[in-house]
């Protein structure tokens, strides 16, 4: 997509979020309420970036109200693992500085991404476990449970049949606001690029199993491309996704070829996700191999949102 730089060298600013990939989202009612929840919050967050907000907190604001939002399996709302624990994780990348944060295995707070935030600028930035909780209280962070009910409900259905499902009903089903992870990919009007990860993980797994969401295998931004990504985390990693396309964007690809030639070979190994990016030049794309990716974009002139698109290929903003 072309755009035309203003006087003052300002770009037009781009957005695309998600909230979460998987195999059916049946009840419409349901439908519309995410497509509400991911519209509202896109048009919110364009706005500060429209009002000249950077990417970078524009990122970190659209993933802390999408961590409040108990459609979503992040923040609030997360999944269980399979000892009934909750267990996030959260990056966030900031393409200016090619710096990468993130959190691992947080269990008692509200906003895991604000930590990723907060890790930005410190010489050790990606913690786990006690180091999360030390982190907590070093900054005074208030302890918090993110368990909601439905979701305890569904642990417990899932231990009375023997945890048989590979992945949490982060998508529909039979679960009233069972939706997926949620990321946030901006390019401010300076142009640059920035990109967040939250989740609760891919539900009742191993204690301790680690989510794609805070590696650059699921969450990577650089000068050239942002890129979230979403669904079987082994699978994200197994193919390096974000990290993946954006390198290839960097290699001189478009961001929709680097798409395209990463969701082939994910098709071809029988991978199951879907990931939303944004390049230097605005462009938008996003890509699944899943029935269903919830993201919400606006490319500065139109928005839209990709619930009611077909299970086929990748596409940007404009051509929607
Ligand atoms: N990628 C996440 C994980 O495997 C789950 C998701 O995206 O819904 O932890």
């Amino acid at each position: 997509m072309d755009e035309t730089s203003t006087e003052s060298g300002a770009r037009r600013p781009r957005l695309i979020l998600h909230g979460g990939a998987g195999s059916r989202l049946e009840d419409g009612d349901r439908r519309r309420a995410v497509q509400n929840s991911l519209c509202e919050i896109r048009d919110a967050l364009f706005e500060q970036l429209t009002e000249g907000a950077p990417a970078d907190e524009v990122v970190v604001e659209g993933c802390r109200r999408l961590e409040n939002d108990t459609h979503f399996n992040a923040g609030t709302g997360s999944v269980l693992q399979s000892d009934g624990a909750i267990r996030m994780s959260a990056s966030l990348m900031d393409g200016r500085d090619e710096a990468f944060s993130g959190v691992i295995n947080a269990s008692r707070l509200q906003h895991p991404i604000e930590l990723a935030s907060h890790l930005q600028d410190r010489v050790d930035r990606v913690l786990a476990d006690e180091g999360v909780d030390e982190l907590m209280r070093e900054l005074d962070v208030p302890v918090y449970d993110p368990t909601v009910r439905k979701r305890f409900e569904e642990w417990l259905r899932q231990r009375r049949d023997g945890f048989d499902s590979d992945m949490a009903d982060v998508i529909g089903g039979g679960f009233e606001d069972g939706h997926g992870t949620i990321g946030v990919v901006a390019r401010d009007a300076e142009g640059a690029i920035s990109a967040g990860t939250s989740t609760g993980g891919r539900g009742f797994e191993h204690i301790g199993r680690v989510s794609d969401s805070a590696m650059p295998a699921g969450n990577y931004a650089c000068r050239d491309a942002g890129i979230s990504c979403t669904g079987i985390g082994e699978d994200i990693v197994d193919e390096c996704l974000a990290a993946r396309i954006a390198v290839r964007v960097t290699d001189g690809d478009s961001i929709h070829e680097a798409f395209e030639t990463s969701f082939q070979e994910a098709e071809e190994h029988d991978r199951s996700f879907g990931a939303i990016g944004i390049d230097a030049d605005g462009r938008i794309a996003w890509g699944k191999t899943t029935e269903i990716l919830l993201a919400a974009w606006h490319d500065g002139e139109s928005r839209g949102d990709t619930l009611d698109l077909p299970r086929e290929g990748m596409i940007d903003g404009r051509r929607v």
